[in-house]
């Protein structure tokens, strides 16, 4: 909120009127008696106020000084009073200042006019120290509840956003989670079966991370999967998709790949995990990984979007029972009969 003005919560203030101390509100009227009128009331009131003498001059004025509120005449000598509320409403640094138009006894015409140009409000002059002030006052706090609905907006909207991309990201690795793999291998599958591109699969299961466990610690377990995830993000095309599947255990989304090159991001990977160097504590951590391979290609023409990481799984559980830290492709005859 610009100013020293400070609203407390706007519902418990709508009832009880209390003196705005210190608001700065710039006066734009070009006769100087009736300026020097109202700028004496407002001083008597209470409030800091600013002196414009012209159209233009108000415009400057309310651009560099930033006033809480601006009473604005509507015939000045220069621009008309419309034309500066026009501007003032049009202007993002200047549009949520809000603007009392001071117009004379019985023009109704002008008063609409000014409401419709975005004034919060008009007075008619000459008017008493108790009118001015209940104007301005309810102005004022017109303003802070609305600043105070946008500011909670936009707190609100930051936390939507927040629980959103929680509600898809492995806290731990910060890739994506089974549900939002789930979810997109979903949406891919539909696609490449429309369109007739292959899509293919990587599971990635880290080899006896248990005993990283039991030998270095929960913590250090953790840190392992946190680099691995890191490089397998890092390695991967913008395209593909990276999540945590399980415990330990990573999949891989390459959509428009043949399995052929998927085999070739495997064996990129499997040699990526190979060389980490991972620090915990002092101590050198190195791991390898088994990775099941399979593509769209293996499955039947009505299979389920999930076949194909059943498929890949059926992969990596040869590529374990074979020893570990390697690649397997999937191959029909893997199927349990
Ligand atoms: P294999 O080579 O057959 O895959 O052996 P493994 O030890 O990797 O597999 P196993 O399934 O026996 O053990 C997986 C371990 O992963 C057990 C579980 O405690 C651990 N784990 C799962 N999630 C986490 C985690 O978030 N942090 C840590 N530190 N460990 C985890
Ligand atoms: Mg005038
Ligand atoms: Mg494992
Ligand atoms: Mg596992």
């Amino acid at each position: 909120m610009r100013g020293p003005l400070r609203f407390g919560h706007p519902q418990q203030d709508v009832d009880t009127p209390r003196p705005t101390p210190k608001a700065k509100i710039l006066l734009v009227e070009d006769h100087p008696t009736q300026a020097g009128e109202l700028l004496a009331a407002l001083e008597r009131l209470g409030y800091a106020s600013l002196w414009a003498r012209s159209g233009a001059e108000g415009l400057v004025l309310a651009q560099s000084e930033a006033p809480d509120l601006t009473i604005l005449d509507v015939v000045l000598g220069d621009i008309d009073g419309f034309a500066v509320c026009r501007w003032l409403k049009m202007r993002p640094e200047t549009r949520d200042i809000p603007v009392i138009m001071l117009s004379v006894q019985g023009d109704v015409k002008d008063r609409v006019r000014g409401l419709h140009l975005g004034a919060s409000d008009y007075l008619t002059k000459p008017c008493t120290d108790e009118e001015l002030e209940a104007h301005i006052f309810a102005a004022l706090r017109v303003q802070a509840a609305q600043s105070e609905l946008r500011r909670r907006n936009s707190e609100l909207e930051a936390m939507l956003h927040h629980v959103e991309a929680m509600a898809i990201t492995d806290a731990l690795t910060g890739l994506y989670n089974r549900r939002r793999f789930t979810d997109v291998l979903r949406n891919q599958f539909a696609v490449t079966k429309r369109y007739k591109n292959p899509l293919s699969c990587l599971l990635i299961d880290i080899d006896h991370f248990k005993s990283i466990n039991d030998r270095h610690g929960h913590h250090a377990g953790d840190q392992v999967l946190q680099t691995v995830a890191q490089r397998l993000a890092a390695d991967l095309r913008e395209v593909d998709l990276a999540a945590r599947y399980g415990g330990e255990e990573f999949a891989v989304l390459l959509p428009h790949t043949s399995k052929e090159n998927a085999a070739v991001v495997a064996h990129r990977l499997l040699q990526v995990a190979r060389t980490l160097e991972i620090e915990f504590d002092g101590t050198q951590l190195s791991v390898t990984v088994s990775i099941g391979v399979s593509s769209s290609t293996d499955l039947a023409s009505d299979a389920q979007a999930e076949y194909l990481v059943r498929a890949a799984d059926f992969a990596l559980y040869r590529a374990k029972s074979e020893g570990r830290d390697r690649v397997v492709l999937f191959e029909p005859s893997m199927t349990p009969r």
